[in-house]
């Protein structure tokens, strides 16, 4: 019998080969039966402190070299200006902070830029990736720790989930060839939740990899689940392959197709059964209908409005949503819509 969060790597990567369909209706109704019928959200601001990164990950259509054109690094008087009104206008109770590797970023600088945030409005913190983590520490000579001990006293709350990619060397060696080895950003998740920061943990998916690099991954975000309960919520990133070099190289022909995207989400959940209670349908990545889907799918969370920066500070041409409408997006899907903090506290139903 199949039971889910206990399924062996050889069962999943057979029971991959079944009818997306299928899968879907075991996972969604899991889901909702073992889980519950929330569908949860947190009303966030995505800032990108820069873009300015040496580790040139050929999926990446993000990243500046150092010293090229287009690159940026935000002050932390830039950074509180957008949070602060993000918070005030649109009532935005988390800030998501990311960027590139860049070099010349010192230990001072996330400091100061998080005890700022910190000081101008009631905000969670949610930044780095284990990636950024590793890249930094080996930067400055300190250890994990030390460096996660510094950025907690400065006002990180929880780390994003980013830079997992796919945890098999074999992936990696093609699509981020630079970072962090899967292991890597597996010690790093166990060090951080160990000293109560807790994560997300993503996996991009749709490039190279085959199902048993994506059954192996979602196994290991479970066995380290099972090790530390650190991991709030398991989001697959679906890969977006224009202007990267994978698909100027050939390597990825084009997305990959909507099948994939419910199929990813169902064996996750199956792997995954209540181990990590919340699954991502992340709207960014597969858009907003399928994201409805999926939570029917065995996903039970809409990550985030994920409101960019630059629709504040410009007339930002991005897909954007709101609070109503990730409810709407819910409700439509079977749901109790629920807005959520950082850590997943339910802050009201709709
Ligand atoms: S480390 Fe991040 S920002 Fe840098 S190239 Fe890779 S994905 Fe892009």
């Amino acid at each position: 019998m199949l039971r889910p969060g206990e399924i062996s790597y050889s069962d999943a990567v057979e029971l991959a080969e079944a009818d997306f369909r299928a899968l879907a209706k075991v996972a969604g109704e899991y889901t909702r039966r073992e889980i519950g019928e929330a569908i949860t959200f947190v009303n966030n601001i995505v800032v990108n402190y820069s873009n300015v990164c040496v580790a040139k990950c050929p999926f990446c259509a993000f990243y500046r070299l150092p010293g090229a054109e287009g690159g940026y690094t935000r002050s932390a008087g830039d950074v509180v200006k957008v949070v602060r009104e993000a918070h005030t206008v649109m009532g935005v109770t988390e800030l998501h902070i990311n960027g590139g590797f860049n070099p010349e970023l010192t230990i001072e600088y996330f400091e100061d830029l998080f005890s700022a945030v910190k000081r101008s409005s009631p905000i969670t913190i949610k930044g780095l990736t284990m990636a950024e983590v590793d890249y930094y520490s080996r930067r400055w000579r300190m250890s994990y720790r030390e460096l996660l001990e510094r950025l907690k006293s400065a006002g990180l709350d929880a780390i994003a989930g980013g830079g997992a990619e796919i945890f098999s060397e074999e992936v990696r060696r093609v699509i981020s060839p630079n970072k962090a080895a899967g292991e890597t950003w597996l010690r790093i998740a166990e060090v951080a939740h160990d000293m109560g920061i807790p994560s997300n943990a993503t996996m991009l998916y749709g490039h190279v990899e085959d199902v048993r690099h994506i059954v192996d991954h979602i196994l290991r975000v479970r066995e380290l689940q099972e090790r530390t309960g650190g991991i709030m919520m398991f989001i697959p990133v679906k890969f977006v392959p224009w202007n990267t070099e994978l698909y100027r190289s050939g390597k990825v022909g084009g997305p990959a197709p909507p099948t994939l995207d419910v199929k990813v989400v169902a064996l996750a959940r199956i792997i995954l059964g209540a181990t990590v209670r919340k699954i991502g349908a992340y709207w960014l990545s597969v858009g907003k209908r399928l994201a409805s889907t999926l939570l029917n799918a065995g996903a039970n969370d809409l990550v985030g409005t994920m409101i960019n920066e630059s629709v504040l500070s410009s007339a930002g041409a991005q897909e954007r949503t709101t609070v109503d409408e990730l409810a709407h997006i819910a409700r439509e899907a079977g749901g109790r819509p629920a807005l959520r903090d950082t850590f997943h506290r339910i802050i009201r139903y709709f």
